[in-house]
């Protein structure tokens, strides 16, 4: 027992810890919103880490990196946020989600309130789960082909400066803070349903989650077991939560593992479940539980760190650009398709000036 503790422990003061500062992000971000719609100075800077909730525009300014056009100067720290939980995912299988991720954080609380309520949560049988876990992966690839198949780059790019794109981080806060029915009631299913099913969001229709599990197996780091000390008690397996048959596992290369190491503080054999590279590396030892944590939280600092230091934080879009914008957000050059028409318009403009100087 007395080795269970120190990882389950950190791994949830890391949760919470990065819960209560998306959490003090928001409410900055709110009062900072709710200021420009009152017409007056705020108080408080806009966080720029609210861009980590804007995961399209992220995947967009990849693709323009990629393509070598830099950096894009709109949300910056999103491309960074994103990047960082690519990363920390790659190194320590989709450590994201079980570390970090603050809808995760929810899903595991609403799952055990569930099981405090009610002495139990559901698993779907498998006839639906399979296919149900598929979801996440359409929307995946409904997102990857609508940004890197549907548009060109220059549509890409005139996405990116357009009006609705400039301001995208508050069009997500108002969806939010100003919901409609269909909003309202699609969250409350969601969090219904997560209480009576474990993990419903997660398991089934997130579809960053199904990314970072794609990611993740391509990390080194990864939850092994040691056949000749197991004694195939099989409490791993009763503990995990993406229900993964670990005492049968070699290495946990499942892309539904969240490398939330339930398994390893709960095996009573020590070191018979734990944190190792691939066989035939050099550093073949095993990495205390903790210490994989450790590694996984400052490869996302690293990250993020990076972006900090070479000035690629804060973006382009001034102050005074966000007061107009925001005085003026109703308007429907604010909404996806007035967005969108504005894009167009700009992808025109900036191929008519391309013709013309031909
Ligand atoms: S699956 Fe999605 S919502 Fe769930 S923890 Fe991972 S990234 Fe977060
Ligand atoms: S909990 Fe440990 S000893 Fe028991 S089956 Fe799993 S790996 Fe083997
Ligand atoms: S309990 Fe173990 S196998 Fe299951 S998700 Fe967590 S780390 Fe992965």
């Amino acid at each position: 027992m007395a080795r269970r503790r120190p990882v389950i422990q950190e791994r949830r003061f890391i949760q919470v810890a990065f819960f209560l500062l998306v959490l003090l992000i928001g409410v900055q971000f709110t009062v900072w919103v709710a200021a420009h719609r009152g017409g007056r100075e705020p108080a408080v800077p806009r966080p720029a880490g609210v861009e980590g909730f804007l995961p399209i525009s992220a995947l967009m300014s990849v693709r323009l990196f990629l393509a070598g056009d830099g950096i894009h100067p709109v949300h910056p720290a999103g491309l960074a946020i994103f990047l960082a939980i690519l990363a920390m995912s790659a190194v320590l299988a989709k450590s994201f989600c079980s570390l970090l991720c603050p809808v995760g954080a929810v899903s595991e609380w609403l799952g055990r309130l569930g099981r405090r309520l009610l002495g139990r949560t559901w698993e779907l049988p498998r006839w639906l789960d399979l296919p149900l876990r598929s979801a996440k992966y359409l929307l995946l690839a409904f997102f990857v082909w609508a940004t890197w198949v549907a548009m060109d780059l220059p549509a890409v790019r005139a996405f990116l400066d357009s009006p609705y794109n400039r301001v995208a981080d508050v069009k997500m806060l108002l969806f939010f803070a100003e919901p409609t029915r269909l909003t309202v009631a699609v969250l409350g299913v969601l969090v219904v349903g997560s209480v009576l099913v474990r993990d419903l969001w997660c398991r089934y229709f997130c579809p960053y989650g199904a990314l970072l599990g794609l990611v993740g197996r391509l990390a080194p780091l990864k939850v092994t077991r040691d056949a000749a000390s197991c004694t195939d008690c099989q409490v791993c397996t009763r503990v995990c939560p993406a229900r993964l048959p670990v005492h049968t596992l070699a290495r946990t290369a499942s892309v539904e593992c969240t490398s939330c190491l339930d398994c390893v503080a709960a095996c009573p054999v020590t070191d018979c479940l734990a944190v190792r590279p691939p066989a035939g590396w050099a550093a073949k030892k095993l990495l205390r539980p903790a210490a994989a944590v450790a590694v996984a939280a400052a490869v996302y600092l690293a990250v993020t760190g990076v972006f900090r230091l070479a000035g690629h934080w804060h973006g382009a879009v001034t102050g005074k650009e966000y007061a107009r914008r925001i005085r003026e957000i109703d308007s429907p050059l604010y909404t996806h398709v007035g967005g969108l028409a504005a894009s167009e318009a700009r992808l025109e403009e900036g191929r008519g000036a391309t013709n013309r100087r031909q």
